[in-house]
């Protein structure tokens, strides 16, 4: 009973990931309608079920915009674990500034991006043109922010049937409103939380 189930809102926003009995008790409370089930039956004592792997909340959860720290693991989440220079992909990597702190390069959401070792090493305190370095490309602050946390969330992206639910996270294109005041009703949330 430990598979974990992807709880979206009316609207199909990814609201959170709570574990199998939760979800169950949502079903048969009414509260959810399942859009996928999982290969791995459950038995009781008195049937066998299907169990689901997404389901959908039938009223709508809303919610306040979360805000993103910036930080290693977002800018990694980001970036999606890529070097941004070699296009090394690996959950070693580190951050590296683009401009270089010692000419004044920040930590910056537009100068900060995911680099594997070597790169690291091989760039050091240079610029992008000393090294001749492109970009793969250009580093943002993130506009869309997920609700479920970032590690819950870049884990639930290598599911294939949750991927198509989840948002990129670094995508640019999805429009979030900055300071849109919502009431926050995270009991509702809680109901399906795990
Ligand atoms: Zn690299």
């Amino acid at each position: 009973m430990s598979q974990e189930v992807l709880v979206l809102n009316s609207d199909y926003e990814p609201l959170n990931i709570c574990n199998i009995r939760r979800a169950i008790s949502l079903v048969f409370l009414g509260k959810v309608d399942v859009l996928h089930e999982s290969q791995i039956p459950i038995h009781t004592v008195s049937a066998t079920y299907t169990s689901p792997s997404v389901v959908r909340l039938r009223s709508h959860v809303r919610r306040p915009m979360p805000q993103i720290k910036l930080s290693r693991r977002s800018i990694l989440a980001r970036d999606n674990y890529t070097c941004q220079y070699c296009g090394h992909k690996s959950s070693d990597l580190t951050v590296d500034h683009i401009i270089p702190r010692r000419l004044g390069g920040g930590n910056t959401w537009d100068n900060l991006v995911a680099c594997c070792k070597k790169c690291n090493t091989k760039k050091g305190d240079k610029t992008l043109a000393q090294l001749n370095y492109t970009l793969r490309q250009q580093p943002k602050k993130p506009k869309y922010v997920p609700f479920i946390s970032l590690t819950k969330f870049m884990n639930g992206a290598k599911n294939e049937v949750w991927r198509d639910y989840l948002p990129i996270f670094a995508d640019t294109s999805v429009k979030s409103e900055p300071g849109t005041t919502v009431t926050c009703e995270r009991e509702t949330v809680g109901t399906a939380a795990g």
